[in-house]
């Protein structure tokens, strides 16, 4: 940074100090915030592209800070995880969510993600069965997003959280497929129900022919192996007719929903199977 001049280096030095001190911040108080009710979780709908129904809520994490306002999970997620909080929160995240399921038709399943240092953390699938027992939700209406990130070091640990409970009927799905390793050594291994293509495959300024073609590869490869292919972040309808013309079976995204609150996640329901 030297070379780029005194002030520059000065303007680098001021914001990373600034990230230091919100960092710090958000860690001292993520703790308190479970406690206070400052954290709520928010419902996105994922849509059967053939039916329109809505097949599952992805279950995302809002934070109303009172002094800082509306934080997002980008901001405190990866405080939470450095800090070892998120083993706390990640199943707090897991009670919220299903007990939000639990007041849903039967066939809607409810999506929560999963962070890899909760996986690892001693008794984490006990901490999901725990959840799902005193909600009352059947293990089948469960299903846990990871991202490729998890198996960096593929650990034991993390087979036998896998192994456990996808035998007690708890569904996985791979989250942002595209944006990491994605190899094709963890689809092979583990029995993911589904792929989430990762959003920048949809829209942005690299969307083309390129990403498009695969799309089409994945859904192929989701068609023979019985697994649901995911089109995150559609926002235009064409978007839509796209991902749908490619062989993708679910979609999700602005165009259909954001994120809500549980109310009105039921609510959506609720007038789906009236009208
Ligand atoms: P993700 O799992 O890939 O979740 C999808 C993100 O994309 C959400 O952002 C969602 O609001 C946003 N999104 C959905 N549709 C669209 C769209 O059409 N356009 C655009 N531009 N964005 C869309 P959010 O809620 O801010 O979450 C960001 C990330 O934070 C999530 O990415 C996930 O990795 C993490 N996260 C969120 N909630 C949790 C949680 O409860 N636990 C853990 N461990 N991580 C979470
Ligand atoms: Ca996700
Ligand atoms: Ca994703
Ligand atoms: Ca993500």
């Amino acid at each position: 940074a030297k070379i780029e001049g005194r002030g520059r280096t000065r303007y680098f030095d001021q914001s990373m100090t600034r990230d230091l001190v919100r960092r710090r911040e958000i860690e001292a108080e993520l703790r308190a915030a479970i406690q206070k009710d400052e954290l709520s979780i928010f419902f996105q709908p994922i849509v059967d592209l053939e039916t329109g129904r809505i097949k599952t809520f992805e279950a995302l994490v809002r934070w109303f800070h009172p002094q800082k306002g509306e934080l997002r999970p980008d901001e405190f997620i990866p405080v939470a995880e450095e800090t070892g909080v998120i083993v706390t929160l990640g199943n707090w995240i897991t009670q919220q969510a299903a007990k939000a399921a639990a007041q849903w038709p039967e066939d809607v399943t409810v999506a929560v993600n999963l962070s890899p240092l909760q996986i690892k953390a001693p008794g984490a699938a006990l901490g999901i069965f725990t959840a799902l027992r005193e909600a009352g939700l059947h293990p089948s209406r469960l299903e846990l997003e990871v991202t490729e990130s998890l198996f960096l070091e593929d650990s034991e640990a993390t087979g036998s959280f896998i192994t456990e409970l996808s035998e007690r009927g708890v569904r996985f799905a791979l989250d942002d497929f595209g944006t990491g390793y994605s190899s094709l050594g963890y689809i092979n291994k583990y029995p993911f129900s589904k792929i989430k293509v990762d959003r920048s495959f949809v829209s942005g300024k690299d969307v083309g022919k390129k990403s498009d073609a695969i799309i089409r590869a994945v859904a192929e490869m989701g068609a023979q192996l019985d697994m649901d292919i995911v089109a995150e972040g559609l926002e235009e309808i064409e978007q839509v007719t796209a991902v749908r013309e490619a062989g993708c079976t679910l979609g999700q995204g602005y165009y259909f929903s954001r994120a809500v609150p549980d109310y009105l996640a039921a609510m959506l329901l609720t007038q789906e199977r009236d009208g």
